[in-house]
């Protein structure tokens, strides 16, 4: 082994939304349980199993008619996309610990270069064993671990043998582990692939590894040397510390007023009432966005939206709730009555990545606004939203008992599959910036978004967790 040979850590949460609704349910323990959509409206998929429904033959992607057929035994909760990225984001603060070198595939499973901490904090499988009992106990959850040298390897060796389990593979084993095992176990080999490889009489990994690389060129063209690539252990690829970069592509709230708006002061108490909303539910999911955006739409059912880069994410109120009054105040003309407005705080990242100083912010302002804002949603979770309201908001009742409503966009996510479940956001969450024009048709006010959710969504009040996640964020501006 040269010297420049990296550890590389793949880790996968074991069945992930359903062993989180198991630490829910412990009246549940020992039963099958699917995380699916409504059996009673007879339609939705299985998105997770928990092993004893896998056990009697459930399987992810399995209709909920099917999967009830081959388990009546099996128990269905609904999926509750907050709790789990909220697990989700525990996971990473745990390999955080490890390396900054953490890249997320997906909700459940990471990539972890630990070559700078190996030597250090013991051989990285010893590493692998650390988090396994960090991850069971601290959150209460299984991983399946894969070690080796490179991504690929370690994404083999997390899928090679679950739940909690580690495998590690070696430039001595690979062969006898990953080469015996078939080429669809590889990472890209998708169903299609694996076909047209079988027929190639590529059954194996190692008949890949094997091959002409050339051949593969040619018959699955630029794919071909890459999967080749992979399947000798050659793949290079690091693993990108590129934050943590999260399914979830932002999170606005918008409401139509009860009367029309007619001045500034109706204005910015409805913009403080959804920013509060909106800077609640980043912190409820460890976000901080640096684009604001807001959306306007006046009596006559005319919109627009503009938004604003700012150099320091935030998921402070009071920061997001100005940014907005500047964007409404350099845009509006007053021509009309406002019929409704949304802010919406996108360019999501963890909130631990608030750290970066800069000399023009006054830090301890902020640090005071946030605790503010932390108390504030720590009351409206114990006594309900109208316990509390800041002095501009309160001034009009009227505004006051505004309905706020969440966008669709941040509970999206209808498959645990990682590729899938980016592809999904991907798409929708982009189109939401692309500034003015565009035509929202009368009662949608953000395109795209399906207004459902509310700032005090049972799912996430409810859900409690003895980390408890302001513990976290106040952890944000205390320093590590
Ligand atoms: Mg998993």
């Amino acid at each position: 082994m040269d010297s420049m040979e990296r550890s590389i850590l793949h880790s996968d949460m074991n069945a992930f939304y359903a062993s989180v609704e198991m630490l829910h349910h412990p009246e549940f323990d020992g039963r099958p349980l699917a995380v699916g959509g409504d059996p009673a409206a007879r339609h939705g998929i299985v998105l997770t199993a928990n092993y004893p429904a896998k056990r009697c033959g459930v399987k992810t992607g399995m209709a909920l008619w099917q999967a009830r057929q081959a388990c009546p035994d099996l128990i269905f909760v609904p999926p509750r996309m907050d709790l789990y990225l909220r697990f989700s984001h525990l996971a990473h603060e745990i390999y955080m610990e490890y390396t900054d070198l953490v890249e997320p595939f997906g909700i459940d499973e990471s990539w972890l270069d630990v070559t700078a901490c190996a030597s250090a904090a013991g051989d990285a499988p010893s590493i692998a064993e650390d988090i396994s009992r960090r991850m069971k106990r601290e959150l209460g959850l299984t991983v399946s671990i894969g070690v080796s040298w490179n991504k690929i390897f370690a994404k083999f060796g997390s899928d090679y043998r679950k739940p909690d389990a580690i495998t590690v593979i070696t430039r001595d084993n690979y062969r006898d582990i990953v080469w015996r095992a078939p080429a669809s176990d590889l990472l890209m080999v998708g169903r299609a692939t694996a076909k047209k490889l079988w027929t190639l009489g590529f059954h194996s990994i190692g008949d890949l590894a094997l091959a002409d690389p050339h051949i593969l060129q040619a018959h699955l063209g630029k794919m071909g040397l890459i999967l080749w690539t992979f399947a000798n252990g050659e793949d290079e690829t690091p693993v990108m510390p590129d934050g943590y970069s999260s399914p979830v592509k932002s999170i606005g709230n918008s409401t139509t007023s009860p009367r029309d708006l007619t001045d500034e002061d109706d204005v910015r108490a409805v913009i403080f009432l959804l920013s509060e909303s909106v800077a609640a539910r980043l912190k409820e999911h460890h976000f901080a966005g640096s684009l604001i955006g807001i959306c306007v739409r006046d009596d006559g059912l005319a919109w627009f939206s503009r938004q604003h880069r700012i150099p320091i994410p935030t998921n402070i109120s009071d920061e997001i709730a100005h940014r907005a009054m500047e964007l409404f105040r350099a845009s509006y003309t007053w021509d009309r009555p406002v019929r409704s407005i949304g802010v919406r705080v996108g360019m999501l990242q963890a909130d631990s990545y608030c750290y970066q100083t800069d000399l023009f912010v006054d830090e301890r302002l902020r640090e005071k606004q946030f605790r503010m804002d932390v108390a504030m949603e720590s009351i409206r979770r114990r006594f309900g939203h109208d316990a509390l309201f800041r002095g501009r908001v309160y001034a009009d009742r009227l505004l006051a008992g505004l309905e706020v409503h969440g966008d669709a966009e941040d509970r999206r996510g209808s498959s645990e599959d990682s590729r899938s479940f980016f592809a999904d956001t991907a798409g929708t969450a982009g189109s939401v910036f692309t500034g003015s024009g565009g035509s929202g048709g009368p009662g949608t006010v953000w395109p795209g978004s399906g207004g459902v959710g509310t700032a005090t969504d049972p799912a996430v009040a409810g859900a409690v967790h003895p980390h408890g996640y302001f513990e976290h964020g106040v952890r944000v501006f205390g320093g590590k």
